[in-house]
């Protein structure tokens, strides 16, 4: 494989090469449940949970069970308070 710094300008690399899959989610008439095609990032062999209340998945019921979690991780500094840092060490 090539380096990227070898490789000419807008050249299509190995990487692109394979497009990301979007997961396939088809809604029941009734809105209330759905059914989906995406695997468990943990285990890759059980299917995910989806979170229909807020579009994300999450890992299946026994990786569950064995601690997996997707998790979004707590800022320690809050974001305002970093963008105002970075805008004093700029002007
Ligand atoms: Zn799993």
């Amino acid at each position: 494989m090539k380096s990227g710094s070898e490789l000419p300008p807008g050249h299509m690399t190995w990487f692109d090469e394979l497009p990301a899959r979007v997961p396939r989610i088809d809604m029941h008439p009734s809105g209330l449940l759905c059914r989906h095609d995406q695997l468990c990032a943990a285990c890759g062999n059980q299917k995910a949970i989806y979170r229909m209340d807020i579009g994300i998945f999450e890992p299946c019921g026994a990786c569950h069970q064995r601690g997996w979690r997707l998790k979004r991780p707590r800022k320690l500094v809050p974001q305002w308070l970093l963008n105002a840092l970075e805008a004093q060490g700029e002007g």
